[in-house]
């Protein structure tokens, strides 16, 4: 018999909207809120069956920077605390600048938040290409279970945090490989519980877990330098946050090869953790078991857009300000497990959110115009919300004016941001350590 090989590709046109947002992350529930308030119809696609990125695969991460200064940060952070709350105190704990969701109260409150703010939304639905019309993103591909479904929109907004579209469109994007540096490691967390879960977290407080499981290193080989247990709304569980992939090297999350293989380490390594917390004889660790893992691997950086402004490590480090500033950025520089440090309230130019060489695309979260330093300033999740509230709020603007994002006049952006309750130019003195939750201060590791 004759060798053939058939492939039959046909794309249905399926949806029309004026932004669309690609990626449901927190970015990009910011940008469709973003875009909703702001009188644009809105469609936001994720290619899971929920909302929230890795917030939600992240199955109980504190949500750092949602309301810095212990104040809200604007209408749309505010927005998704509320709806989250709105299912009561189960849902989440508000502490210092961080909101503690479980994360199942999470995912139900993102989908009430979208529907209130009258966005319509797709789950299972990735984006497989974009189209484009002489360097302008014009729409994308949807894979479904209808097979290819074009969808057109007057702007599409980029929150993939991978920068799928960016460079589905040809447009130039950056990564650490690139800059001769290692990809921050990807962690699966993970969720614990025993009948003991308050002593638990007590003793991974006041004690290094690292050291209570040294002896057991020989038999667990995958466990990681460092971990941490943590408290969030849920009293009977704790949430594993640690230093995932980083014995592998670098490994790249948007690497079909390189992903594969982080996931199958790091299913094993979740066990071997908690045998070896077991195995480790302190008492308070000794019937920890395993009650559910993220839906994926936790993916701190891949892929960043090229934009017409490169945000630096020095513009963290200096508390860097802009004319054409549309959100700012809060916390801590954090590469995953690798270094972590305290750095200045900056600001974010529009030009790190507009791709340097297409058109009608914006790009909001954790693949905004940065270095691989730049990128772990700005990772938590509140100054990724407020990126994303930026680049709908353009994304608005633009299609209301009938122009493209790059033409939009910066003044009328911030005006429509100060409207919906960012401070910017930023006003206030840096964060100090009144700011930051005692945990962090003590080095205690809440994030990474
Ligand atoms: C392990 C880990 C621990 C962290 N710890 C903390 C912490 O404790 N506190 C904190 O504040 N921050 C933490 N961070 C950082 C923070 O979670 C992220 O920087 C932030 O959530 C990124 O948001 P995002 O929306 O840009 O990207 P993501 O959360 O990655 O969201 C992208 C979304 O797009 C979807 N998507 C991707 N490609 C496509 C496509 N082609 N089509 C359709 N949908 C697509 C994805 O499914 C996902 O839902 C951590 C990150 C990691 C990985």
């Amino acid at each position: 018999m004759a060798n053939s090989t058939n492939f039959t590709r046909k794309l249905t046109t399926g949806y029309r909207t004026q932004v669309l947002i690609v990626g449901g992350g927190t970015a990009g529930i910011g940008a469709a809120l973003g875009a909703a308030r702001n009188g644009a119809e809105a469609l936001i696609v994720e290619r899971h069956g929920f909302f929230g990125g890795i917030a939600s695969f992240g199955v109980g991460m504190r949500m750092n920077q949602m309301r810095p200064f212990d104040a809200p940060r604007s209408a749309v952070h505010e927005s998704v605390i509320e709806n989250l709350l709105a299912y009561g105190d189960r849902a989440a704990l508000i502490r210092h600048h961080s909101v503690m969701p479980n994360v199942e109260y999470l995912k139900a409150s993102l989908f009430d938040t979208l529907e209130k703010a009258g966005c319509r939304y797709l789950v299972h639905a990735a984006v497989v290409d974009a189209i484009t019309e002489n360097d302008r993103v014009t729409g994308v591909v949807l894979s479904t279970k209808h097979g290819l479904i074009h969808v057109s929109a007057d702007v599409v907004v980029d929150c993939t945090g991978d920068a799928d579209v960016a460079c589905f469109a040809g447009a130039e994007t950056m990564n650490a490989a690139a800059e001769g540096e290692s990809f921050a490691p990807m962690t699966l967390n993970f969720d614990v519980t025993s009948h003991r879960t308050a002593e638990a977290e007590r003793f991974a407080r006041s004690s290094s877990l690292s050291t209570a499981v040294e002896s057991s290193r020989g038999a667990y080989p995958a466990v990681p330098q460092s971990f941490s247990l943590n408290r969030f709304s849920s009293a009977t569980a704790l949430n594993v946050n640690h230093g995932g992939t980083r014995t592998l090297g670098s490994l790249d999350g948007s690497d079909l090869d390189d992903i594969t293989r982080a996931e199958a380490f790091s299913r094993r390594q979740v066990i071997e953790m908690v045998r070896a917390m077991n195995e480790s004889g302190v008492e308070e660790l000794s019937d920890l078991d395993i009650i559910t893992t993220g839906a994926q691997i936790g993916v701190r950086e891949t892929r960043r857009v090229k934009g017409a402004y490169v945000l630096t490590e020095h513009d963290a480090m200096t508390g860097a300000r802009f004319d054409d500033a549309i959100a700012w950025r809060s916390g801590f520089l954090d590469i995953g497990f690798v270094r972590y440090e305290r750095m200045r309230v900056h600001e974010v130019p529009y030009r790190a959110l507009l791709p340097e060489t297409v058109d009608g695309l914006l790009t909001a979260g954790r693949c905004i115009s940065a270095s691989h330093v730049a990128a772990a300033a700005g990772k938590s999740m509140g100054n990724c919300i407020a990126t994303g509230h930026a680049a709908g709020t353009a994304a608005a603007i633009a299609t209301r004016l009938g122009k493209s994002p790059r033409d939009i006049r910066v003044t009328e952006l911030q005006d429509a941001l100060r409207a919906d309750g960012v401070d910017i130019p930023f006003s206030r003195a840096d964060q100090t350590d009144d700011d930051m939750d005692p945990d962090e201060l003590r080095g205690v590791r809440t994030s990474g």
